[in-house]
């Protein structure tokens, strides 16, 4: 069985910078790539210092190249199964049937978005369909755009985003199971209230062009937001036992990365909802660094 100083399962922003810090600290580090990015079907990616536009794919591009120099090798294969060792050693599975050990384990292997069943939404995702204002708001500023929700969760998302894109719109697809307060908030702001059912959202791969009701109406739009609910993308932080936040959704960790398990350390997405690119590369960074902090201690006392 091969053995590495670190193992990083996920070789996307979080891990590609993790991968960068350690194998500068002479680290000799294994990089299990499972596939695309998060934001892989988005044309651009945005407020990345320095990288402000760039596509995702190129970024991941320049991460792996910048990696060359360093005793970090990337394989394309999926862990599959995780486990922790009597030795603290972490063991895993990976779908080829290899199988690798390392003294600490990193996850960054994200989290999958949720988006409403809305025959067309999935296909325009990153395309017209987007989440986050910082990501995709400013493109968003002179153009016809709606959010897609309702209650509380449709409204605040209405709200927020009227900051960047003033034409707005928001669909509720039924009832908006909104407070008459609500409700005159979002008329002041100019902000319609779409409660027809929504049949189907119409455009092209690259382009959003119309939300269609079921009662034959429809409304042209250039975006659409919605709020998805996320999961974590591999289970593999709940086989080794890790905590979860309370709403269940993230891995518990404290600021350096560490979970609850011992060796086993997460970063970027999958540990909490401040999520965007260059808040994963600072947060593999940082406990990379943590790591191999951790680790010139433990020689030392050991020497
Ligand atoms: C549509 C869209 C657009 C976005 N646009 C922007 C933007 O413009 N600017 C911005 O800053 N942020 C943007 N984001 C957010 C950004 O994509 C994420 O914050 C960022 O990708 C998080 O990086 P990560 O490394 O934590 O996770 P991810 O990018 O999700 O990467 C996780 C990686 O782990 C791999 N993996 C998972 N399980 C395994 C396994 N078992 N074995 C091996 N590998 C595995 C996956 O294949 C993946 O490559 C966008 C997100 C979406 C959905």
């Amino acid at each position: 069985m091969a053995h590495y100083d670190m193992i990083i399962v996920g070789a996307s922003n979080a891990g590609l910078s993790a991968a960068l810090v350690l194998g500068r600290s002479r680290r000799h580090v294994l990089v299990l790539d499972g596939g695309p990015s998060r934001n892989a079907p988005a044309f651009h990616s945005h407020s990345f210092f320095t990288r402000d536009g760039a596509a995702p794919e190129e970024l991941l591009r320049i991460g792996r190249e910048q990696l060359r120099p360093y005793q970090v090798e990337i394989c394309a294969d999926l862990a599959r199964a995780a486990r922790i060792m009597a030795d603290g050693r972490c063991e895993l599975t990976l779908s080829s049937g290899a199988e690798v050990s390392a003294q600490v384990l990193i996850l960054a292997t994200g989290v999958v978005d949720e988006l409403p069943a809305v025959p067309g939404l999935a296909q325009l995702w990153g395309r017209g369909v987007y989440h986050c204002p910082y990501c995709h708001g400013w493109e968003t500023r002179y153009s016809q755009v709606a959010v897609y929700g309702r209650g509380e969760s449709g409204y605040q998302q209405a709200v927020h985003l009227h900051h960047w894109a003033p034409r707005l719109a928001l669909c509720t697809d039924g009832p908006a199971d909104l407070a008459p307060a609500q409700r005159e908030h979002l008329t002041q702001l100019g902000i319609a209230v779409l409660e027809s059912p929504v049949k189907a959202i119409d455009g092209t791969v690259k382009c959003l062009r119309a939300i269609l009701f079921e009662d034959g109406s429809r409304q042209a739009v250039d975006a659409l937001f919605v709020r998805p609910v996320q999961r974590q993308r591999s289970d593999l932080a709940q086989q080794l036992g890790c905590d979860f936040t309370p709403d269940d959704v993230y891995v518990q960790t404290c600021e350096t990365g560490q979970t609850n398990v011992s060796n086993v350390y997460a970063v970027g997405d999958m540990t909490g909802p401040m999520q965007q690119v260059v808040m994963a590369a600072a947060s593999g960074a940082r406990t990379a660094a943590f790591i191999n902090n951790q680790l010139i201690l433990q020689d030392c006392v050991l020497a």
